[in-house]
């Protein structure tokens, strides 16, 4: 916390204030109050209450038991790693990296200052290498991680529209985390299958003998029935950056609503998630899947995901790995 006369000029009765947040140094007026001024490097709000890194934080320490139960099914198939791997390794993760380095915008220090440094947060505060982060030009609100050696993360163009500074931290973070959670592999194979379903790459894709022996082992389902629970310990790791629940339940609750979020009210919003929770039932969601899977939802239910968060907080888990940083 900046102690009162810290930096203060007597003839302007300006202060500096270090972001806590990315540690940029601004200058702001000494009568000012926490939120009112954006840092100039990161924008996210100026705050002197203090963020928290962690140091050595593990997937273990917040990844949701949906989440772990699914992934050790899924490795329980014979065979699954190495098929994979080697699907991965004839569609190519360089062909990934490729097609993001031609076709979309590539985040670095100078190019969208801001978003680099809301990634260098997000990395520093769960404890990740820096990946390479790429802008999109794509209506749909979204963004998503690839690649299974140097992993990428897209934010589409929609989602940057959208989402205001923290809640596109939030996404930022909740990205970040599959990379810290070791989704990657798996997230890369699940997306290919989702294309492969919608169409998308049916006659482009090379290697589909392995696509053939993959989906008749039944991978391909336990797959995308993982990667939609993968999402809810991802929705933790955006907490576990933003602090703040409600950047998280306002980021889903534009993911819900779409170009209606600025008319929708977040208390009510809030109260749909809580009485969700009261009716939810695993296996009336498991039923779904199928269905998101047709729709090609890659983040789908965020009333669902929001009520998961509150749970989290409401159990005191998050409060507990908070204590560890
Ligand atoms: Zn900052
Ligand atoms: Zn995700």
């Amino acid at each position: 916390m900046a102690t009162k006369n810290n930096g203060e000029s007597a003839s302007t009765r300006n202060k500096t204030l270090r972001c806590r947040m990315c540690g940029q140094k601004n200058t702001v007026k000494s009568g000012y109050k926490n939120g009112e001024a954006k840092c100039g490097k990161c924008k996210l709000p100026l705050s002197d209450e203090f963020h928290k890194k962690f140091a050595d934080l593990t997937k273990h320490d917040y990844v949701h038991p949906a989440d772990s139960k699914a992934l050790a099914a899924l490795r329980a198939i014979p065979g699954i790693d190495s098929g994979l791997k080697r699907l991965l390794k004839v569609t190519g993760e360089s062909a990934i990296r490729v097609t993001f380095m031609a076709s979309a915008v590539k985040v670095t220090p100078k190019q969208c200052p801001d978003l680099h440094a809301k990634l260098q947060i997000a990395c520093t505060t769960l404890g990740v290498d820096m990946p390479d982060m790429f802008i999109q030009q794509n209506p749909i609100v979204n963004a998503f991680t690839g690649g299974v050696d140097k992993p990428i993360i897209v934010l589409h163009s929609g989602l940057l529209e959208r989402l205001n500074d923290e809640e596109t931290l939030a996404v930022i973070a909740h990205e970040v985390g599959h990379i810290h959670a070791e989704h990657v592999l798996y997230l890369t194979a699940a997306r290919l299958f989702e294309a492969l379903a919608n169409g998308a790459l049916a006659t482009v894709i090379p290697g589909s003998d392995i696509i053939k022996f993959l989906i008749s082992a039944g991978i391909n389902s336990a797959l995308l029935a993982w990667a939609r629970r993968a999402e809810l310990s991802c929705d933790r790791a955006a907490l576990l950056v933003t602090q703040d629940k409600h950047v998280v339940g306002k980021t889903m609750m534009k993911l819900a609503g779409g170009t209606l979020a600025s008319k929708i009210d977040y208390d009510l919003f809030l109260e749909q998630a809580r009485d969700f929770q009261k009716v939810y039932d695993e296996k009336v969601i498991d039923k779904f899947w199928a269905d998101i899977i047709n729709a090609g939802l890659s983040h789908p239910f965020p009333i669902w995901r929001v009520s998961e968060i509150l749970n989290w907080v409401e159990k005191g888990e998050y409060e507990e790995v908070l204590q560890k940083a």
